[in-house]
């Protein structure tokens, strides 16, 4: 019999619900091989606290969470996503492998902290500044695999495909060229990176956008991936890019998505944002995921996703921290209900939709909607705490004040809503303690490290 390690619990939420002490066996791959709950007997580490299931993060951009603050002061013409685009760009073109490492750890142990246990790296800096290939083209794809692995989160890599600066074929301009591949170099890349998946890290892909990807290039990469790869793209993000879409495709970017390519479960769709009801209800038939990410949404002044509409057609959302304004999961989910709120005028809009365990409870369906349809983007094995999937378990401290009198049916209530991340105590990812009493186990070398990079990067 092969080593395991065993977990008490004092509680943890399970597919069907809350249990009292929860024995976890993890055996050394990483994986849960057994949960018995109601188990005093068995010989296990006492773990005082509620054992819930770490949430994936479905959209990432990990360097942009080195500028953050960076893009808040008015300039002298009225600032909008595209505004904050150029800063974003002058940011790219100072990040080498070195520096994205440093910056990619920082955040993925600042996502750990938070609760979020699974990362997808929605990734387009493949070239020097100058859009030079690195001497290792893969250079800065394994300075994000590395920074996965330094943090300990886990990684759906998704390497993202971007060849013009606009819908009908227009040329990348000088700063773009640090994000183009031509269509069989990236096939390379995704190939190569490929060949060394893990358990802990996947490889999918992404397409930019319909702006960033000309049609031949997208059947093309699409026609030649392996059928269970994730799909990401950013697809409906700005009016002016669905005005642009309806000029040069004659279609919405949803529309033409869907005459064009087999949408199914393995796509995620980002910043799904600009849809009409007709749009969304064919997504929804297909299966695909859309990736929310409400915090990045309203700090660019993206608009409002119809959210009540979406899940009344039967879609499925997860969510996903992008720019990294906020590295939170509880916010995310509690913008979305809020969005809803304020746009009905009701209250506890969103629960409506839930698939009926969570007792109404709407901090439950969203935590439990999030995770579920999340780990789909991921293509991960995560997701729950069950006999078969990664040990990807996040802990909250229920002794903390914020739970006093609160049982089962009110705490991922109370969390959801009023938590501010500290009431995450312990973060296992793959049945490793990576986060014990908030403190990430190497988090005092990769702030080392990443100050370091933000000396250089800033300078
Ligand atoms: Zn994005």
């Amino acid at each position: 019999m092969s080593f395991q390690s065993r977990y008490r619990f004092s509680a943890a939420w399970l597919p069907d619900g809350w249990r009292r002490n929860v024995v976890i066996s993890v055996d050394p791959a990483g994986d849960i091989v057994d949960v018995s709950p109601d188990d005093v007997v068995t010989t296990a580490r006492l773990v005082n606290g509620a054992a819930i299931p770490g949430m994936p993060n479905v959209h990432s951009h990990a360097f942009q969470r080195s500028m953050v603050g960076l893009a808040e002061r008015r300039g002298t013409q009225a600032d909008s996503f595209w505004t904050w685009r150029e800063t974003m760009y002058e940011h790219a073109s100072r990040m080498s492998p070195e520096c994205l490492n440093a910056v990619a750890a920082q955040c993925y142990a600042d996502m750990l902290k938070a609760g979020y246990t699974a990362v997808c790296e929605f990734h387009y800096l493949h070239n020097q500044p100058d859009g030079t290939p690195y001497a290792e083209p893969a250079a800065m794809s394994q300075a994000l695999i590395d920074a996965a692995t330094t943090a300990g989160i886990g990684l759906t890599l998704l390497p993202t495909l971007y060849q013009t600066a606009d819908f009908g074929g227009a040329a990348p301009t000088a700063r773009q060229r640090q994000f183009v591949l031509a269509t069989d170099q990236y096939l390379d890349l995704v190939d190569g990176l490929s060949r060394a998946q893990s358990p802990q890290i996947g490889i999918g892909v992404a397409l930019h956008s319909l702006r960033a990807v000309p049609p031949d290039a997208m059947k093309t990469v699409l026609t030649s991936l392996p059928a269970t790869k994730a799909i990401h793209i950013h697809i409906a993000e700005q009016d002016r890019e669905v005005a642009a879409a309806q000029q040069h495709l004659h279609a919405r970017p949803i529309e033409w998505l869907l005459e064009h390519a087999r949408v199914d479960r393995r796509w995620c769709l980002v910043h799904a944002t600009h849809a009409t009801h007709a749009e969304l209800k064919a997504v929804a038939a297909t299966g695909a995921v859309v990736g929310l990410c409400p915090t990045t949404e309203a700090n660019l002044g993206d608009g409002v996703f119809a959210l009540p509409t979406w899940l009344a057609a039967g879609g499925t959302f997860a969510i996903g921290s992008d720019s990294h304004i906020s590295l939170s999961p509880t916010e995310e989910l509690r913008w979305l209900e809020y969005e809803a709120r304020l746009a009905t005028k009701h209250r506890n809009v969103l629960a409506a939709h839930g698939d009926g365990q969570g007792d109404g409870s709407t901090g439950a369906m969203l935590w439990r909607h999030a995770c579920t349809a999340g780990t789909r983007a991921t293509a991960r094995n995560i997701g729950a705490i069950e006999a078969g999937r990664r040990a990807d378990i996040v802990v909250i401290d229920t002794n903390s004040p914020l739970f006093a009198g609160r049982d089962e049916n009110t705490l991922i209530d109370t969390f959801v809503f009023s938590g501010a991340g500290h009431e995450v105590r312990d973060v296992m990812v793959a049945g490793r303690w990576l986060v014990q009493e908030g403190r990430h186990s190497a988090e005092t070398a990769i702030a080392v490290n990443y100050k370091r990079a933000m000396n250089r990067i800033l300078e």
